[in-house]
């Protein structure tokens, strides 16, 4: 079988490994990323709405996967988001040349300091706060929609009723910067441009105005010359070389999910950043089978971010509800972070349906003082995560205690539409850790027992960060990237 050699090989292209690539790449080196999900642009293919899903909407399923109202079969295909179900747990995960990017909702939050300190305690702070996160968000093309717009746009009803809401309830918000461009949707509003947010776009791709990674890092990346990008090419498993090098097997498919090809890649130089449950597989599945060595903890301070996701019905039932428009970019939030009983955000998330639902759905970010776990099990060959009602407990007690004071003020019910019980505990949109900056990986992010092979992307965050995490995420791997050339590891 022939061997396809490369210098620096990164698997993933979300944020760890677009970041890495274009520093890299700016350093002079050779980089070549493989990516499991379609390259979509090249593609030509669109991106379809929450209204009409089609060819983005799910990675290979019969079914659309969206959190909820799943009435809509599909064919299956490689699209651009995927659903990952364990136990008690199940995470939602981009597909494609962008990864996470394509199919997120833009929030780009920059953690409070406070809490940065708690959970990365061997950082230099004020460095991360005067340059790496500046940096990532000048990169990421951060942006915050204008305060007129935002009051006076119909689609934006779901926003200005969730804080008038919150503040009658005796909560503070905050306004939530985002990666789309505001400008753009501006146009959209007057009908100057086509619509992308304002026509139920994102989770399965927004044809327009989100800048996704392939438009900032990988963009630049590719404009170097020294990047090549490989969709459809899924790796299978690494092994370790004795001369400290890595073969991989990978399998290049079709967008129908079938193999078309086998191939065996070679490099001297391995990246993973084939975000948080795609590095823990490859990690664990490569030792399983061929012995690759693996420490321990690896597995080990696994989270879902404090996500918790709840809604409330019967939300101004006689003035139109939320709105039957509703942009698909949230911009507002609850701070409840400081109360020391329930400390929680809490994204005011938009529900474009089509229809007045009178409905308000919440996604809670909370504190994970309780991490989970994540294994493989060699008999199903699939992972497995010690997560259960003990891990969300707290997250529980702070949304039944946020329901009940939004209803308390301004009326409206638990809700049992969305929810069962009200309350979503297995809706995972940020799974971090298990591969700990630190513990499983030197400060840099090499993985310990290893002398060329670096894990960069949210694995190495301890299951927490208080925010939407992929300006973190960029932070920690500008911060790792710089200081691994530094040190000549790429030589
Ligand atoms: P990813 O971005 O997940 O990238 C990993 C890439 O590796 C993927 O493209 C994947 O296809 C590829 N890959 C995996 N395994 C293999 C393999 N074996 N071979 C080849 N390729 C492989 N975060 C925010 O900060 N703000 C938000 O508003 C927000 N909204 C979200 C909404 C949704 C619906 C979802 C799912 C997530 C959201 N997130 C949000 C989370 C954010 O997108 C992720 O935290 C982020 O993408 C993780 O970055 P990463 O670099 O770790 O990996």
């Amino acid at each position: 079988q022939e061997i396809v050699d490369a210098p620096i090989i990164i698997v993933g292209s979300g944020y760890g490994g677009a970041v890495s690539a274009l520093r890299l790449c700016e350093a002079g080196k050779k980089v070549l990323i493989l990516e499991m999900g379609l390259n979509w642009e090249k593609s030509g293919i669109p991106f379809s709405n929450l209204l009409k899903p089609g060819k983005s909407a799910a990675w290979l399923k019969k079914k659309t996967i969206a959190p909820f109202m799943n009435l809509f079969s599909l064919q299956p295909f490689t699209g651009a988001l995927d659903r990952l179900d364990f136990e008690h747990i199940n995470i939602w995960v981009g597909r494609g040349v962008g990864g996470g990017s394509i199919v997120n909702g833009g929030m780009a939050v920059t953690p409070k300091e406070s809490y940065f300190k708690e959970i990365f305690p061997q950082l230099d702070a004020e460095k991360f706060y005067n340059f790496y996160f500046p940096l990532a968000r000048k990169e990421l093309k951060v942006n915050v929609i204008n305060e007129q717009f935002l009051h006076d746009c119909p689609y934006y009803k779901f926003t200005r009723v969730g804080e008038e809401e919150a503040h009658k309830a005796g909560f503070k918000t905050i306004r939530v910067p985002n990666v789309y461009d505001f400008n753009y949707m501006e146009k959209e509003f007057k009908n100057e441009v086509p619509r992308s947010a304002l026509n139920t776009e994102v989770i399965y791709g927004n044809n327009h105005g989100k800048n996704s990674l392939d438009k900032t890092y990988l963009k630049k990346a590719l404009d170097t010359g020294n990047l090549e990008i490989l969709d459809l090419h899924c790796v299978d498993s690494i092994q370790m070389n004795e001369d400290k090098s890595y073969t991989l097997q990978v399998n290049q498919i079709n967008t129908s999910g079938e193999t078309i090809a086998e191939k065996v890649f070679h490099c001297k130089k391995l990246i993973l950043s084939a975000g948080t449950m795609g590095t823990l597989y490859l990690l664990m599945k490569s030792n399983a089978k061929n012995g690759f060595p693996l420490e321990k903890n690896v597995g080990e301070n696994w989270g879902n971010n404090g996500n918790f996701m709840t809604g409330r019905n019967w939300v101004r039932p006689l003035s139109g509800g939320t709105g039957v428009q509703q942009s698909t970019i949230p911009v507002g939030g609850v701070d409840n972070w400081d109360d020391k009983e329930h400390p929680f955000f809490a994204e005011i998330a938009p529900l474009p349906m089509g229809m007045d639902v009178a409905t308000a759905l919440y996604l809670l970010i909370n504190r994970v003082d309780k991490k989970g776990k994540v294994s493989y099990n060699t008999a199903t060959q699939k992972l497995t995560i010690d997560w259960n009602e003990n891990h969300t407990e707290k997250m529980r007690a702070n949304a039944d205690y946020f329901i009940k004071k939004m209803n308390r003020a301004n009326g409206g019910t638990r809700s049992h539409f969305l929810f069962k019980n009200g309350f979503g505990p297995n809706i995972c949109y940020h799974p971090l850790g298990g591969c700990v900056l630190g513990e499983a990986t030197n400060p840099y992010g090499k993985l310990n027992n290893h002398e060329n092979l670096f894990v960069l992307d949210g694995s190495l965050i301890p299951g927490t960060i208080g925010v939407n995490p992929f300006v973190t995420i960029v932070a920690i791997t500008e911060y790792c990237i710089e200081n691994l050339i530094r040190q000549n590891e790429f030589a």
